[in-house]
């Protein structure tokens, strides 16, 4: 444990609950590895009391904050300053405080984006199917939006998934489809699509023997990314191995966003390797 000065810089997450973040584990391990002098907390602050905190994070100059549920999109109006998708998307989770200046982020796309590039999977041009059409679907398909052609939303409701393709398509001129989901979508949709994404909690510790897809309907050249990091490999992910798609799971996307939001607000690089194993160990997952 380093010293703790008055000197030293604080992060920290806010949501509600609070007590089951990965961020504290995952960005204090960074923190001590490259032995900077910050301390990220975690504050559990509910919803009527969040003006009241964004004025306490200006007071005590709080230098870097994550936002998880429920905040992400209630939060925005007190802010300074929001990056130009994440106005888009309606949700900010990165918060960079300078001065009392308080700048926002959305970096759960940009993570999610950013794995999939890392992972091999090719985006130019290609037609992605999500399903699900919740906040993680809404905050990845406006970062995929500016380079694949097509992006469909098959969703149990059916207007929700409708609303975000519309959206999506006026916002950022990507062309989009949405649906409700069955059988007989999933078989059309995965047969033409490049890249197949999980935005949906089907397949998630403790329903592990559930996936949103038949094993049937998945085939080689897709890219199947399942964003559920718990267990690291989904049922869906395992049927598309066998089949010999390429995968990919949720936890890479998890850390790429504190990843980021760590060289944002320090502006050095911390160890992603070591951030993934500490929060692999941190949830006991396999
Ligand atoms: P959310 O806002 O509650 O959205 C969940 C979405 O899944 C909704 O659109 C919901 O449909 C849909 N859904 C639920 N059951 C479905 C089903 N049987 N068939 C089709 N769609 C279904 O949740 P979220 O924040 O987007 O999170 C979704 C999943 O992603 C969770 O498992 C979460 O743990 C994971 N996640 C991972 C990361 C990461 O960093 N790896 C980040 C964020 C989230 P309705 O609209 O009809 O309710």
């Amino acid at each position: 444990m380093p010293t703790i000065t008055a000197k030293t810089k604080i992060l920290a997450v806010i949501g509600h609950p609070i007590e089951h973040s990965m961020s504290p584990i995952m960005h204090n391990i960074a923190i001590n590895d490259l032995k900077l002098d910050y301390v990220y907390l975690a504050f559990d602050i509910e919803p009527q009391n969040l003006s009241k905190a964004i004025d306490g994070f200006r007071a005590l100059n709080i230098e870097g904050i994550s936002v998880t549920i429920p905040h992400k999109e209630a939060i925005i109006e007190y802010l300074d300053e929001i990056d130009p998708i994440a106005k888009n998307i309606g949700a900010v989770n990165t918060i960079k405080n300078k001065n009392g200046y308080l700048k926002a982020r959305n970096t759960d796309g940009a993570g999610g984006k950013q794995s999939l590039i890392e992972n091999g999977c090719e985006l130019s041009d290609k037609k992605v199917l999500f399903i699900g059409a919740g906040g993680a679907a809404r905050a990845l398909s406006y970062f995929l939006a500016e380079d694949v052609a097509q992006i469909i939303f098959l969703n149990i409701r059916k207007e929700r998934s409708k609303l975000l393709a519309k959206e999506l398509n006026e916002k950022t001129g990507v062309k989009t489809f949405a649906d409700g989901i069955s059988n007989k979508n999933l078989k059309k949709f995965c047969s033409t699509s490049d890249v197949l994404i999980n935005a949906s909690p089907i397949g998630m510790y403790p329903k592990i023997e559930e996936t949103p897809v038949p094993k049937e309907f998945l085939y080689e050249n897709l890219f199947v990314f399942d964003i559920i990091y718990n267990p690291l490999k989904t049922k869906l992910l395992k049927n598309a191995e066998d089949i010999g798609c390429k995968t990919l799971g949720g936890l890479d996307m998890l850390v790429n966003q504190g990843f980021l939001a760590f060289e944002w607000w320090t502006e050095k690089t911390p160890k992603k390797e070591l951030m993934r194993n500490t929060v692999k160990k941190f949830l006991g997952i396999k």
